[in-house]
């Protein structure tokens, strides 16, 4: 399907307003504007009516799957509605038409905002202190480490390996490369945890420290914690959680009454702050006293009367963040906070683990499951059985969108073949559950009567099946480049 876009319906001097007729003497526009500044040739815009701008943006807005059309299962990014009230109150101007520069005295409310918001993730968390400047959550990994390296540093020791379970998020590996750690993996077991004797084998002093995505990329909550802390804690090596899997654990667990030194969190996830297509995250960074002297600066504090900025310390990884980190998501984080309220914290939880069980009772008979064990929020279906029938987990994930559904995550974590990673979230509603799951036996029905159909989906959506790597490898995303 190809609409046109707005540079081709564009008609010389279209436009979406009329304005009054100047009633005061006109000036030349070089005495207005410095000549300098003044652009030689006239931007070329296209012209267009405010009705036509509306229908192309809302066409535009259905074309592409996002959370507020449909289902949006995809595991691992905890696609949950995002309330409209969060949108609502990050725009007003008083928030909205802030400058990061102004004065502190006139913007105490913006940080009241920010303080309330560290001491609010403290006690989510169980933690001693919190930066909010990272901007995603794989940033948070790298201040994460970066504090491991000063807390070694202080004690004068040089440590080079990062432990980091084959269960764990793609991004922790990536992280600890770049903060120039060696990584060493660590098996899973056979219940979809850590192996405690292959930990064993690999703790020495030359590790900093242990990154745990928990509960990890299988759904599977790592029930070893203690065992692996005292470990750790037998050669002064840090633990690490990747807390982006927070959706599980609100109002269950904190992460620092189990003995965790350093996490982040995705407030994009699990704070319901809007995500996907690589718009900003925020991926805030909670501490316990071991490394509190580290973080970032500034944070905000609060003298009784006035909030205020601390200043750069020495022993202060430094800035990882233009400014405060970014201020309109985590002002919505804020608010979500403050209007689902403690009570509504633990519902979270305990719905986002009911759904996704609830799926796991529905399909396991259908797919393999890719672990026994039970799991949190999140679960990995296997497409091994339906990809001998030649129905890949690719072609099952292209098929769903015939029904409006955006596919699991697939092929990660690479530790399941044929992985099929679904978290079906908080927000949706049984009958939402059943559609889904309906759509997912139906799929293998067909798979089973045939599997060439599966093959040619999606067949209803504005483009067919597209051809990933090339579209990576050959990016071309210029319109008149791509015209001539
Ligand atoms: C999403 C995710 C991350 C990375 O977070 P980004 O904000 O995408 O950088 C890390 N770990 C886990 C478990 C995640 O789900």
């Amino acid at each position: 399907m190809y609409r046109k876009l707005l540079f081709e319906l564009g008609r010389e001097g279209r436009k979406g307003h009329i304005l009054p007729r100047c009633d005061v003497p006109e000036k030349p526009i070089g005495e207005v504007i410095p000549v300098q500044h003044l652009r030689e040739n006239p931007a070329d815009l296209p012209q267009v009516a405010e009705n036509e701008v509306v229908r192309h943006y809302t066409a535009l807005s259905t074309m592409n799957h996002h959370v507020d059309k449909s289902f949006y299962p995809l595991g691992s990014c905890t696609m949950k509605y995002n309330p409209k009230i969060n949108e609502k109150l990050a725009g007003i101007p008083a928030f909205s038409q802030l400058h990061p520069d102004q004065n502190l005295s006139q913007v105490q409310g913006a940080l009241q905002i920010l303080y309330e918001l560290q001491e609010y993730l403290k006690s989510i968390t169980g933690m001693d202190a919190v930066t909010l400047q990272p901007a995603a959550g794989s940033q948070g990994e790298l201040v994460g480490l970066l504090l491991m390296q000063r807390y070694h540093k202080a004690k004068r020791e040089n440590r080079s390996i990062i432990l980091i379970p084959d269960s764990a998020h793609g991004t922790n590996p990536a992280s600890a490369a770049i903060s120039g750690y060696k990584i060493e993996t660590l098996k899973s077991n056979n219940r979809g945890v850590v192996d405690l004797n292959d930990l064993k084998a690999k703790i020495s002093r030359d590790v900093a420290g242990l990154m745990l995505t928990n509960p990890n990329t299988l759904g599977i909550f790592d029930h070893q914690v203690k065992e692996i802390k005292d470990i750790l804690e037998s050669v002064d090596a840090l633990f690490y959680m990747d807390g982006a899997n927070m959706n599980a654990l609100f109002g269950i667990v904190r992460p620092g009454d189990m003995g965790f030194d350093v996490m982040h969190l995705n407030l994009h996830k699990s704070f319901s702050t809007p995500h996907g297509g690589g718009g900003p995250g925020s991926g805030p960074v909670a501490v316990n006293k071991k490394l509190m002297d580290y973080l970032p600066r500034p944070t905000v504090k609060f003298d009784g009367n006035k909030y205020y900025f601390d200043d750069m310390d020495d022993q202060s990884i430094g800035r990882v963040h233009s400014f405060f980190g970014n201020f309109s998501l985590l002002l919505r984080a804020y608010i979500y906070i403050r209007m689902v309220g403690a009570y509504g914290f633990s519902k979270i939880s305990e719905h986002a683990i009911v759904n996704a069980n609830y799926l796991y009772e529905k399909l396991k008979n259908r797919y393999r499951l890719g672990f026994e064990s039970r799991t949190m929020h999140e679960f990995v279906l296997s497409a091994e059985k339906q990809k001998e029938k030649g129905g890949k987990a690719m072609d099952i994930a292209k098929r769903l969108l015939d029904f409006g559904i955006h596919p699991p995550t697939v092929y990660f974590p690479i530790i399941v073949k044929e992985a099929m990673m679904i978290e079906p979230t908080e927000t949706e509603s049984k009958e939402m559950l059943d559609y889904f799951a309906d759509a997912m036996i139906q799929i293998d029905d067909e798979i089973n009567e045939d599997a060439e159909k599966l093959h040619q989906a999606p067949y209803t959506t504005p483009v067919r099946r597209l051809d990933e790597v090339a579209a990576a490898r050959n990016l071309n995303i210029n319109y008149f480049y791509s015209n001539k």
